[in-house]
């Protein structure tokens, strides 16, 4: 059945470290090789062995109208054909960034990147040089990318002052980064208690990186609360929740606003595309404006920027939008945990717009140290396996959020479930 895929693989491991280039894609969390993808279609991949998936992973979160939609495909069509990049300002930058404007009202400009490792960095850099401070908070279990200061654990002793989580990150490029438990307020007072040159909190409002995981209200309250008193910028990350959760992110969801909020997945439509953004004071500091310095040769793509403001667009068209993902999304997490109930297998399930998340576990967790030690991994691993071979396509991980897109039609949603409910008889 994956006889081309492991093939795949296998020559691929001997020219790409691992055979992929970004870790999670190896399956190594769940054990086997990945099914090596030929196309999509809607709401289904196909590989190279011709092994059709529903897709619930929707590459990680931008592909909100599922695979070759075709006004974006239009979109992008047409504006390749007059040429792919030119270093010099285009049109289409002004116009996206002009949608993300609209819909969020604590932002008044945009400066596009190329990922959301770059949104967080350069985020980042900008809280520093408008606050003049040095360290940032950042909680344990959030994923905000791979620029180094933001590789790291929590370390032992101090509590907060992290430690590299990577080889290749010195400690002296992680001493500025503080790391708190995510939805613990006590644990961030301390934080502030312990320094007075906090330039910002970087937070997952709701994350989608250590599994599903929310953020309490009362948390965010006092990440805001925080901040304001001791003149740090709260930066929401919202490369995972910006246009997923509703048509204006987590923000949109939560009493809380960000003074910097950082984009990627679905303003790219699937193209590589970051943002980050902020009222026009903070955006002043930016160069060339300001003296903060930030860059990037093919930052604003034009035709990043054209599938981005299609998908923009049509998510502004259709005002019923969030609510259909909504139900469809719920329709599947009711209907796994009723299945597990059915198998009296322990099963904790969330949902907020169009992200999803489901944990092998007894109790919800709301914080990654009781994501790893609440959840069954093993379990997960052989769920993740058994229903890959039947057809669907789910994160590769327990840490990992999932996403619904316009394209999954309830029929499918209740054939993933029959066939969850099969698995759950042998788990
Ligand atoms: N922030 C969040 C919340 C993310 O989920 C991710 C990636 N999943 C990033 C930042 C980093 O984005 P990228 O992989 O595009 O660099």
């Amino acid at each position: 059945m994956f006889e081309k895929s492991v093939k795949a693989y296998n020559d691929a491991c001997e020219v790409i470290p691992g055979g992929v280039d970004s870790p999670v894609r190896a399956f190594k969390s769940v054990g086997g090789t990945p099914p090596f993808i030929e196309k999509g279609e809607g709401a289904y991949l196909i590989d190279v062995d011709g092994n059709r998936y529903l897709d619930f992973v929707q590459s990680w979160g931008p592909l909100i109208f599922g695979h070759c939609d075709s006004d974006i495909e239009q979109a992008v069509i047409q504006t390749v054909k007059k040429g792919l990049s030119f270093g010099a300002p285009v049109v289409l930058e002004t116009e996206l960034a002009a949608e993300i404007v609209e819909m969020y009202d604590n932002i008044d400009k945009v400066r596009f990147v190329n990922s959301g490792t770059e949104a967080t960095m350069s985020a980042i850099r900008l809280a520093r040089g408008v606050t003049g401070k040095n360290n940032i908070v950042k909680f344990e279990g959030c994923y905000h990318g791979h620029s180094d200061s933001l590789l790291v654990q929590a370390g032992s002793g101090m509590a907060t002052f992290g430690t590299p989580s990577s080889p290749g990150v010195p400690a002296d490029l992680t001493k500025h980064t503080l790391v708190c438990e995510y939805n613990n307020i006590e644990d961030l007072k301390k934080c502030f208690e312990q320094s007075d040159d906090i330039a910002c909190i970087i937070i997952e409002p709701i994350a989608g990186n250590m599994g599903f995981v929310p953020a309490s209200k009362e948390f965010l309250k006092e990440c805001r609360e925080l901040c304001d008193k001791h003149g740090a910028l709260l930066i929401l990350d919202e490369v995972m929740t910006g246009f997923r959760v509703s048509s204006t992110g987590a923000h949109g969801v939560i009493d809380v606003k960000g003074d910097i909020v950082t984009f990627g997945k679905v303003i790219g439509g699937g193209m590589p595309v970051g943002a980050f953004a902020a009222n026009k004071d903070i955006m002043a500091h930016l160069s060339p404006d300001g003296a903060v310095y930030q860059a990037g040769t093919l930052s604003g793509n034009p035709v990043a920027m054209a599938a981005g403001l299609t998908s923009l667009r049509k998510i502004k068209s259709n005002t019923s939008l969030y609510e259909e993902l909504n139900k469809k999304a719920q329709r599947l997490v009711d209907g796994l945990k009723e299945a597990a109930n059915a198998n009296s297998i322990g099963l904790q399930v969330r949902t907020i717009g169009s992200m999803f998340g489901f944990f092998f576990a007894d109790k919800e967790p709301k914080n990654f140290k009781e994501v790893s030690e609440f959840c069954n991994f093993d379990r997960f691993g052989k769920f993740h396996h058994e229903m890959i071979k039947r057809g669907f396509y789910f994160a590769c991980s327990q840490y990992e959020a999932g996403f619904i897109s316009t394209a999954i039609t309830d029929e499918m949603i209740d054939d993933c479930i029959n066939a969850a409910n099969e698995i759950m008889k042998e788990l």
